[in-house]
């Protein structure tokens, strides 16, 4: 596919993936140096794709200076392989035990949520279903962080970009801010035409508690409020402008579902996974991790908000409307 010239030196470059979201974008910015901002999914097909853009523009991926990771999602570190080993690769700290593939790490991130499965009180049956972080990174690059950054941070051979450290879709989450002109790479904090999911993760070590993403999520969305954001480029879909509009939009939408959630609530008691099969009777079974993911970042928001109660029960956990009648559909 011919790349997109989005502005002087910056081109957007599509590949097909092999997940349900679709195509993913890469950037390619041409400043001092060449910078390959995310990389696809390792596949033959995305690297022909990557290439025959890379044609188009009279390049090859050896004029590739260094990389430089949005966050540690397959869709986004895959092609990093199929350069030379020794090209550098710049992200966030948390994007380390992901893409370098720590092995205490990677226990710790299945333990975690086999833990969490049965808390949501997800069925044993679908349970031994649900992904390991290895079938997870499938299609993710493995390799050595070279260069952590961090918010404020800036790139070298990135004059001009500013780095925003933007949690919630992903803990790793980074984007590039050009304030001379609002530029803004948004890696999948923002897209036009589908709604980002904020995810569920682990703690990153014993002593972290367990992050609300969602309400990162929304603190990561608040922050873009107060950039002047003229274009923004998402790593899936066309190149917009108008943020302010879609990020209120969405912070609007959040707050709707939120009381939906709360909502299903006011019967009585219900585990995360009790509210995901009533609110998405159909994609509760096909994407069973983005739907508990979903649910539980509303379940810890209105917990914070003290909208709502919780009690565990052998191990599960069942969550009330603080102000719901006092019929309960369970006995305990
Ligand atoms: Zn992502």
């Amino acid at each position: 596919m011919k790349p997109v010239l989005v502005d002087h030196g910056v081109w957007q470059m599509t590949l097909p993936t092999p997940f349900d979201i679709g195509p993913v974008n890469v950037y390619l910015i041409q400043n001092d140096i060449i910078t390959l901002v995310d990389a696809g999914p390792k596949t033959e097909e995305a690297w022909l794709s990557f290439n025959d853009a890379l044609k188009h523009i009279g390049m090859t991926p050896k004029d590739i200076d260094q990389i430089v990771l949005t966050h540690h999602h397959p869709d986004h570190t895959g092609l990093v392989n199929y350069f030379n080993q020794d090209i550098p690769v710049i992200a966030h700290s948390r994007l380390r035990p992901w893409f370098e593939q720590d092995e205490a790490f990677m226990m710790r991130y299945n333990r975690y949520f086999k833990a969490l499965g049965y808390q949501m009180g997800v069925p044993e049956i679908y349970r031994k279903k649900m992904s390991s972080i290895e079938e997870d990174l499938k299609y993710a690059s493995k390799g050595i962080l070279t260069k952590a950054v961090d918010e404020g941070d800036t790139i070298d051979g990135l004059k001009d970009w500013q780095v925003l450290y933007t949690p919630g879709h992903a803990q790793s989450h980074i984007s590039l801010y050009r304030e001379k002109d609002g530029l803004f790479l948004a890696g999948d904090l923002l897209l036009e035409k589908i709604s980002s999911n904020a995810i569920l993760e682990p703690p990153y070590n014993d002593k972290e508690t367990p992050p609300c993403s969602l309400l990162q999520y929304r603190e990561s969305l608040k922050r873009c409020l107060k950039l002047n954001i003229s274009k923004v480029c998402p790593g899936h879909g066309k190149v917009f402008a108008q943020a302010h509009e879609l990020i209120n939009e969405r912070l609007q939408n959040q707050l709707e579902r939120r009381n939906k959630v709360l909502s299903y609530l006011e019967s009585g008691w219900k585990t995360t996974f009790d509210i995901g099969k009533e609110m998405f009777s159909k994609a509760y079974l096909t994407q069973m991790d983005l739907v508990l993911s979903e649910i539980q970042g509303y379940l810890d928001w209105l917990l914070q908000a003290e909208n709502i109660q919780k009690i565990e029960n052998n191990g599960v956990i069942y969550y009330k409307g603080l102000y719901a009648e006092n019929t309960s559909t369970r006995t305990f």
